[in-house]
């Protein structure tokens, strides 16, 4: 009797174990408790010759190194950690940053279990800073989202309380021309490739060198001006270069129409009441919002422009942590937030940064321009966080952007959007013959870091 329980018993487990993804483990744990054999030893002995990922409490890092690609068109470290089980997760120091952001945290990840992400975090936030200096962090903080993903077979997007959408919109970047027809007509075209959300930049460079359109000190222009916050250049709008900018977005809204959103960046570093005055003028135009048209951490005068100006704001590109921007939108500063998610903190301080803001009224759209490997981060972020309006998408004309990752279902950007993957982790494979193809002058794919296995201080920041 006991026999015939035993063997009904080891049936049961040979039947449900066969079914699934361990179908080796199994069967043989099915035959040797059919053979009235069912030691714990055993059992582990079979583990110990398997794939082992699936044991998420026992994975550790062991390594972090780095593929520098180039003309993505911008430059984008992506960062590989490794695990003890095989494991591989990416990530991606912000474009245009240094990887040795990435590379100066390794020694304070190693030995660590990847899926304590907000633990490792915290431990390494106090390394990054606003805009590229946040680039190592926020890299790290991907990674480790993806190897917590892999290991416990969930996409991020899950592991960051679910999805509010299945798709996320993007909106695209397009190169500028003098000519507002000629501009006009290429932002168009993206709206009949299916883009649905528009960008242009609108600078003073368009009317600075015509007479009488800026007033300035001798000697400044804006390129000059490029160290010198907006306030300080003393470079101010007259009304005819404000009527000459505003001419232009009339006939760029005379090609595209006036339904779709078109956001507009890049005006240059004048003075609040040049924003002001330029602001009033482009409202008949409707424009999406008026980005960055000063520094983000001016949270005073930001709110003059927002208050005077019937178009929304916006701002936080380069902002690092979500402080920065509750104290924006707690103010009513600018209409909306703008983390990239490789400066802001990575996928799970993004979507704090999207609650709160959503806690003071304000909507949340994403500055984003890497490889597909942040890309994958921002989406599942974007899913994750309800206040989200349009991701950025800066890749349009670099042919071989796609091809630089495996695993997910192409084109990954379809008629502006891209679907948000139910694959593990970020969802992504890297592809090495096209990484390879793209590397920075110089750099190797993936070498070794050992170097920075050591670095070391004493790092706690109080006494
Ligand atoms: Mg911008």
């Amino acid at each position: 009797m006991e026999t015939k329980r035993m063997n009904a018993t080891a049936k049961w487990y040979s039947n449900r174990l066969r079914s699934s993804r361990r179908g080796f483990l199994g069967k043989a744990i099915g035959a040797a408790a059919l053979g009235g054999f069912w030691a714990e030893d055993t059992i582990q002995a079979y583990q110990n010759n398997v794939r082992t990922a699936s044991k998420p409490s026992d994975l550790k890092i062991t390594d972090l190194r780095v593929a520098h690609v180039v003309g993505a068109p911008m430059r984008c470290p992506i960062i590989r950690i490794e695990t003890n089980q095989g494991l591989t997760g990416y990530g991606e120091v912000r474009d245009g940053a240094s990887p040795n952001y990435a590379l100066m945290l390794k020694s304070r990840i190693l030995g660590q279990n990847p899926c304590d992400v907000d633990k490792l975090f915290r431990r390494i936030k106090q390394f990054g800073f606003h805009a590229r200096q946040a680039g190592g962090v926020c890299g790290i903080e991907m990674a480790l989202w993806d190897l917590a993903g892999k290991a416990y077979g969930v996409p991020c997007y899950q592991l960051l309380g679910g999805k509010f959408r299945d798709k996320i919109r993007l909106y695209c970047d397009t190169d500028m021309s003098r000519d507002p027809k000629v501009y006009g007509e290429r932002m168009k075209a993206r709206f009949e490739h299916g883009y649905t959300w528009l960008k242009m930049d609108l600078g003073i460079n368009l009317v600075e060198d015509i007479p009488g359109c800026v007033t300035r000190p001798l000697g400044v222009t804006q390129r000059s001006s490029g160290q010198t916050q907006h306030m300080f250049t003393g470079m101010e709008l007259t009304d005819k270069g404000v009527e000459l900018m505003a001419d232009y977005v009339g006939k760029v809204r005379e090609v595209v129409g006036m339904d779709i959103p078109l956001a507009a960046d890049h005006f240059g570093h004048i003075g609040v009441n040049s924003c002001i005055k330029l602001g009033k003028a482009l409202q008949k135009y409707n424009l999406a919002w008026l980005e960055d048209m000063i520094p983000w951490m001016r949270t005073d005068l930001w709110k003059q422009i927002t208050d005077a100006v019937d178009i929304p704001t916006l701002t936080g590109e380069d902002i690092f942590l979500k402080e920065p921007f509750i104290e924006l939108c707690k103010n009513h500063a600018v209409d909306i937030i703008h983390p990239d998610l490789a400066s802001s903190g990575g996928l799970l301080e993004t979507k704090k940064i999207g609650d709160a803001a959503m806690e003071y009224g304000h909507a949340m759209a994403m500055h984003f321009a890497g490889s597909p490997v942040c890309f994958m981060a921002n989406l599942h972020c974007a899913a994750a966080t309800e206040n989200f309006l349009v991701l950025e998408f800066h890749s349009e004309d670099v042919p071989w952007w796609e091809d630089m990752v495996t695993g997910i279902k192409k084109p990954i950007v379809d008629k502006g959007f891209a679907t948000v993957p139910d694959t593990p982790g970020l969802g992504i494979e890297i592809n090495p013959d096209v990484i390879k193809q793209h590397l920075a002058p110089g750099s190797e794919y993936f070498a070794p870091t050992t170097q920075w296995d050591k670095e070391t201080s004493h790092d706690r920041i109080y006494s």
